[in-house]
């Protein structure tokens, strides 16, 4: 299986390289150029199968160039109860019919982990396969989830750093302290001075500085990125669909010739753009309802064909979906225009130069004939935990809350998948709130509160959170990161 850009001046590519290389040399985004299908026989034989073989059985028709024993080993170590302790991606029906994908069951409790316990194995195996003896230096620009997800898989994996900023005034208390008092020996975090656009910013500038990555070559380093845009992490969010389609049937919970919907929260439109994936390999998948917060800019998109970032930004109770540009939609404007590399790049100049374009009418009708779109605001939000909590004793975090108030409104006879993205003890200040407890100022009492109140336990990456030390207090100025990166760890 070979790899193209969206854009279609990027060449052919295999699985490895586009894992090591990220972005493709036009600007655009790798993916492959044919999706392979799941026939009859091969889906019974998956309805048998436990999460890591169907993950073996999904990566290796897509990462052609890795040897099976390659990827049983990438595979193995990912998915095991070390990482995964409540299971890896379990099927919750709740008393109303309606099924959760819970995929926060990993190590920092949100489903980045999915994807990032994965793909830094995939990186590394990706260098051996290149034979690339260079040292990667991972630099990560996160607004929280994805930061700490990432040191914790690439923790202790050879040949690789990772080095994470964060803005210090953007994360929340738990999110810093998560990453603050990450072990390990090639790993590093900073604070930079100001909002995420500042993090992101300089992270920008020390990858398109030309001189200082001729320094980094010199010293045999390449600088990469561990974010939703490289296939790696992709890939494995397939595979969780399929999986849970499967589980489903074999709980009863839909017919051999039924479909799910499935309802996703959405930012950058990477684990819904892996659902389609999966629907589009075969899985028995009906409607994929895409679910946003008050940046509502997807639900306007599909259910008008027109994509307008000029908007107003508004910062909600669900943070990682806060987010006007979503990078992987780039994948699915190739898919639905038949692998029209120069119809997307004219769309994506269009974003660039004004913020927004419109589909044409025949991908507008293969999107509407996929996707279904809805928004709710916070309000709604902190309403609908707290009817969940109480009729269905069931505890939403903020984030899957918006996708659960979405199914109810775009929801009909079908059977349905919501997918659940962190554990409510993530954002434990906020679902105080809306179940009208008491918040305490501080957050690690507020994670206290919300076990007392629920009577739920705390996952165990909170448990001693504010007994470790914290090993990292350096905040940079904006221009600091690669003076930082210099002294600290190249
Ligand atoms: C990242 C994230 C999302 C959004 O996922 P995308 O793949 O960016 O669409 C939703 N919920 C949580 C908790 C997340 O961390």
């Amino acid at each position: 299986m070979m790899y193209v850009s969206t854009r279609g001046q990027g060449g052919e590519v295999t699985a490895s390289q586009a894992i090591l290389q990220g972005i493709a040399s036009d600007g655009g985004l790798y993916l492959p150029k044919s999706i392979p299908l799941i026939d009859d026989a091969e889906w019974r034989q998956l309805c048998r199968m436990n999460y890591r073989q169907t993950a073996l059985w999904v990566l290796s028709r897509f990462l052609t160039d890795y040897t099976p024993a390659q990827l049983e080993q990438c595979v193995a170590g990912a998915y095991n109860t070390q990482n995964f302790s409540g299971g890896i991606a379990p099927v919750v029906t709740l008393n109303n019919g309606v099924s959760m994908l819970e995929l926060w069951h990993g190590p920092t409790s949100a489903f980045k982990d999915m994807a990032l316990q994965l793909m830094p194995r995939l990186f590394v195996t990706a260098m051996d396969i290149r034979q690339d003896k260079r040292r990667a230096v991972v630099l990560v620009a996160t607004s929280g989830d994805t930061g700490k997800a990432a040191l914790d898989g690439f923790a202790g994996l050879p040949g690789t750093q990772v080095a994470v900023v964060y803005p210090a005034d953007g994360v929340s208390a738990v999110q810093r302290r998560q990453m603050t008092t990450q072990q390990g020996d090639n790993v590093a975090v900073a604070a930079v001075d100001g909002n995420f656009d500042d993090a992101q910013t300089a992270v920008k500038r020390v990858f398109s500085d030309k001189v200082f990555n001729e320094e980094l070559a010199q010293k045999n380093v390449f600088l990469s990125s561990a974010n939703s845009i490289n296939w790696g992490r992709l890939a494995p969010q397939i595979v969780y669909y399929i999986h849970a389609c499967a589980e489903m049937q074999r709980q009863g919970l839909l017919e051999p010739e039924q479909q799910a919907d499935i309802c996703v929260p959405t930012g950058n439109f990477g684990n819904i753009l892996a659902a389609y994936y999966a629907k589009r390999m075969g899985a028995p998948i009906g409607r994929l309802l895409c679910a946003s917060n008050a940046n509502n800019v997807l639900t306007d998109f599909i259910q008008t064909g027109q994509y307008d970032s000029n908007r107003a930004f508004y910062k909600t109770t669900s943070p990682s979906m806060d987010i006007l540009i979503s990078s992987n939609l780039e994948r699915l404007l190739w898919l639905l225009s038949d692998g029209d590399g120069s119809y997307v790049a004219s769309l994506m100049a269009q974003l660039a130069q004004t913020g927004r374009y419109e589909v044409s009418d025949v991908v507008r009708q293969k999107l509407a004939d996929s996707f279904a779109a809805g928004w709710c605001d916070d309000d709604a939000t902190r309403g609908e935990i707290n009817e969940v909590w109480h009729r269905q004793h069931y505890l939403l975090d903020p984030h899957t809350t918006v996708a659960f108030h979405v199914a109810r409104q775009l929801g009909d006879c079908a059977p349905l998948l919501v997918v659940s993205t962190a554990s409510p003890f993530k954002f434990a200040p906020d679902v105080l709130r809306a179940l009208g407890a008491d918040v305490p100022n501080d957050e690690m009492q507020a994670i206290d509160a919300l076990t007392a109140l629920t009577g739920l336990s705390v996952p165990s990456g909170f448990k001693d959170l504010d007994k470790l030390p914290e090993r990292f207090t350096t905040v940079l100025k904006k221009d600091g990161l690669e003076a930082w990166l210099r002294s600290g760890i190249l």
